[in-house]
């Protein structure tokens, strides 16, 4: 098993830098996302582990040797892309024992592997079928087998399911985790899903402009994010960011809000970490899931009640500025009523509005 170590790694094309001083460590066993919209960078790191592109800058260590030079075929990393590469001309069989074969292994050796996989992936069943004849889905479950059945020291996936259906993605979201758990290999899943990451990964590493904002277990990072970018990022919907201006009243700290009123006093540590900064332009945040709602003629307007199921989403405020807050599907709440918010003091998060880096708690 395979740590994987980046050090300041650099990646331009041409003029144009896609990945800026990415400085990160894998651990061995380790499940880590690599999370970021469109354009941020994720496949280029991605593309720069498996040995597809060459650094700019920096270095990429497997445990303590450089990769530097190394081809693709000699990192021992299995690669699975969101277009399954399957030989469509082979059945399923043909196509898991593809890499075992060009390895020389044992025929019963392959057999064994090929049906332990095949059952994991619930392939089983078809496996003497014509690949050409499978559906997206079986695919790229069939894609997964093929890389996972050589047991890579270091499973690269890259938007391995954005091309399946939503049903499908739910599955294969809880069988990659087992497998990994199984296999225990190093995995680095690029997606842009924040939702994928969340359930997956260990440990999620937020891009955005080919810079790596932050990085922490799934938790951390929902509940402590960096920066205005990662609280909006991450969960659905994001977090509340409301525009508004540290005041001092009646001995607290508070944060006025304008047409979205004022806040609560904020906590004493809260309070001193926003008194002891020169800034009193902040984004006062909280995650749409922190917040109560109480019918009220003097609150905010509700301009849209999103039913989700079990859950509501009711969105307070004028369309461009709104707030969301999310409350079981019975609250009653109704688009034109009026509603007086209420904020669980203990999950209120500042961003300083001129950069919008968290003020972290002293
Ligand atoms: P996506 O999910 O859309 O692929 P990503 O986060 O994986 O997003 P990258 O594919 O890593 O993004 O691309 C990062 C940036 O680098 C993009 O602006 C992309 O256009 C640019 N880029 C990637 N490969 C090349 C290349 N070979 N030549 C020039 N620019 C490139």
């Amino acid at each position: 098993m395979t740590a994987i170590h980046l050090e300041n790694l650099v990646k331009n094309f041409g003029a144009f830098t896609a990945l800026k001083t990415m400085e990160l460590t894998i651990k061995d066993g380790e499940f880590v996302a690599l999370l970021g919209p469109s354009g941020c960078g994720k496949s280029t790191t991605m593309n720069m582990i498996a040995g597809m592109e060459s650094p700019s800058a920096g270095r990429i260590l497997f445990d303590d040797r450089d990769m530097a030079g190394v081809s693709m075929g000699k990192r021992g990393v299995g690669f699975v892309f969101q277009n399954y590469a399957i030989f469509t001309h082979m059945s399923v069989y043909d196509n898991l024992a593809y890499g075992l074969r060009v390895r020389k292994l044992p025929q019963a050796e392959i057999d064994r592997r090929v049906k332990a996989i095949a059952e994991f992936l619930q392939l089983g069943p078809l496996l003497n079928q014509p690949s050409a004849k499978l559906s997206v889905n079986i695919l790229q479950r069939l894609a997964i087998g093929r890389s996972a059945i050589v047991e890579p020291a270091i499973f690269l996936l890259d938007e391995p399911l954005s091309n399946v259906d939503a049903a499908f993605r739910a599955v294969m979201r809880t069988e990659l985790k087992h497998l990994q758990r199984q296999f225990k290999q190093t995995m680095v899943y690029v997606t842009h899903d924040q939702l994928e990451a969340m359930t997956m990964a260990d440990r999620i590493a937020v891009m955005d402009h080919g810079v790596l904002l932050q990085t922490g277990s799934p938790v951390e990072v929902y509940n402590n994010p960096a920066n205005t970018f990662v609280a909006g990022f991450l969960g659905s919907p994001g977090m509340n960011l409301i525009k508004g201006t540290l005041v001092h009243e009646n001995g607290a700290t508070i944060v006025d809000m304008g047409e979205f009123g004022k806040s609560a006093g904020l906590s004493d540590s809260l309070a001193t970490t926003a008194n002891a900064g020169a800034r009193r332009d902040v984004f006062y945040g909280f995650r749409p899931e922190q917040a109560s709602l109480t019918a009220d003629e003097t609150g905010l307007p509700v301009f849209f009640v999103e039913r989700i199921g079990a859950r509501t989403i009711v969105h307070l405020g004028r369309d461009k500025a709104s707030v969301k807050v999310v409350l079981d599907n019975d609250n009653g709440l109704e688009a034109g009523m009026k509603a007086r918010l209420t904020v669980n003091p203990d999950a209120v998060r500042l961003f300083d509005a001129a950069n919008g880096a968290a003020m972290r708690e002293i």
